[in-house]
């Protein structure tokens, strides 16, 4: 498999971070005006920040899917249905078959191992997939009793322990038993920032969110705001004041603050360990999240571009031949299906045949587009179970949809027919729809949509039962039922 001179790629290592649910916007490295990455900053200036990365889609399977593939959801299949399927290569595959270490931590159920997200780690740490060792009544696990998780609670409170502190760890525990003479690909979903947003740790609670801000709001409404009223809200049967979004968007900032600390924390054990200098390092987000825009809250229903703008920076190993890039910001359109072509290209690795990515580091392709689709089937109830039978609100979160998105463009197309189009370059926030007002234009980028994706007829479904119930319990876990 490996071709040309791949021979002196050969110890490179790939460190693949996942920020779950962060939109790129939150992040100061990013223009936020509050201080939530001064980390990344650091950062930045040995890396290559690329200011529009977009994700494939609304949500984590499809859009890790896409990660892990470099496909578009209509392509990779993980769209109606959840399961990867076995037909589709994988980056942890293929640097597994080139001789790499690999090792996954995975976030959420949603890229479990049973959905066929672990296809090519040598182990994947799965912290939810453990019911058997979960106590009764005390919501800790026997994992979190073990040798490693008190000695690390001496130094620290329980309070402040989270499963990103807990990824760290197992990461750097992997990483420090690791025989040298073979590179590592490690990836891990860091899933702070994902709601229930309001248990921040200890260090990093009250640093945006004020007594003040609190005392202005309902805080307890503003909790189940933070864990799962939002789909109330979407359903026009909660109403929810500025104000209480600003205290739920500072308490999503606090996470943000805290995940860039571990992010810090794994760079500084990089370097320590000696790893740094020849690690491959991509922090990326699988998509945004809501707060109130266009009505809608969480991930899930729309493809606007506060689930869509995702971060991405990359810090090359040393002595790649892009280096001279570091510090630099890449502004031209790029996908989430870029990021395995990515990782081939640096390596030096033969890509697999069929990907809709290209490496970030490619001569970039003239008028570029990128694409997003969402189907809503595994999520739909979570609004409709608020809404009258009847009541045509209950359509808005039915639909699949598909965009394309030009550097000024971009056409949302629902499964219903209808169609949105917003000038993206004048309004980022999409709050007009100028498809009416552009028909000849409207007509182009739906006919880019129908050339580059498939139909959401064609998205294959995996009826699964057992699995689904499994499913529905950690969705419950996690707060979404
Ligand atoms: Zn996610």
């Amino acid at each position: 498999m490996p071709v040309g001179d791949s021979s002196h790629h050969n110890k490179l290592n790939v460190l693949l971070i996942v920020l779950d649910a962060v939109r790129a916007d939150h992040l100061s490295c990013y223009g936020y005006s509050r201080r939530t990455t001064p980390g990344l900053e650091q950062l930045c200036p040995e890396a290559v920040t690329f200011t529009r990365a977009f994700s494939t889609s609304a949500w984590t399977p499809p859009a890790h899917a896409s990660l892990f593939t470099g496909l578009y959801p209509s392509h990779h299949k993980v769209a109606a249905n959840l399961n990867l399927e076995e037909s589709v290569p994988t980056l942890a595959e293929v640097l597994q078959r080139e001789g790499y270490h690999t090792y996954g931590v995975s976030g959420p159920f949603h890229i479990s191992s049973q959905r066929g997200f672990a296809r090519g780690f040598d182990r994947y740490f799965e912290r939810y997939n453990l019911p058997c060792l979960r106590l009764p009544g005390l919501g800790i696990t026997r994992y979190e009793l073990s040798a490693e998780f008190f000695r690390y609670a001496l130094r620290r409170s329980l309070a402040n322990y989270d499963a990103s502190l807990l990824a760290k760890l197992k990461i750097q525990r992997y990483l420090s038993r690791l025989p040298k003479e073979r590179p590592f690909f490690v990836f891990v979903n860091l899933s702070s920032a994902h709601s229930p947003y309001h248990k921040v740790p200890r260090p990093f609670a009250g640093k945006f969110v004020s007594p003040e801000m609190l005392a202005g709001v309902d805080s307890a409404k503003g909790r189940s705001l933070a864990r799962r009223a939002g789909y109330q809200y979407m359903a026009g049967k909660l109403p929810v004041s500025a104000e209480e979004w600003e205290v739920v968007q500072g308490w999503y900032d606090e996470q943000i603050l805290y995940l860039d600390w571990i992010i810090g924390d794994l760079m500084r054990f990089l370097q320590r360990c000696g790893f740094y200098d020849d690690t491959l390092v991509i922090i990326t987000a699988d998509h945004g999240e809501q707060f109130g825009e266009h009505g809608l809250a969480y991930h899930q229903f729309s493809l606007y571009d506060s689930l869509l703008h995702i971060p991405l920076v990359v810090k090359l190993p040393a002595g790649s031949d892009w280096q001279g890039l570091a510090g630099t910001e890449v502004e031209r359109l790029v996908s989430l299906v870029d990021i395995a072509p990515t990782v081939y290209d640096v390596l030096g690795i033969a890509p697999p045949d069929q990907m809709d990515g290209q490496s970030l580091f490619s001569e970039p392709e003239q008028q570029r587009a990128v694409f997003a689709e969402y189907d809503p089937s595994a999520n739909v109830e979570m609004v409709t179970k608020y809404i009258a039978a009847g009541d045509e609100l209950a359509g808005k979160f039915s639909r699949a949809l598909q965009a394309v998105r030009t550097p000024t463009y971009k056409y949302i197309l629902a499964s219903d027919g209808s169609a949105e189009m917003y000038d993206v370059g004048q309004d980022p926030q999409e709050p007009h729809d100028i498809a009416a007002a552009h028909p000849q234009l409207a007509t182009e980028l739906r006919a880019m949509i129908e050339q580059h994706l498939l139909p959401p007829g064609e998205w294959k479904k995996h009826e699964d039962e057992e699995y689904n119930q499994q499913i529905l319990a950690h969705l419950h876990d996690l707060g979404y039922l």
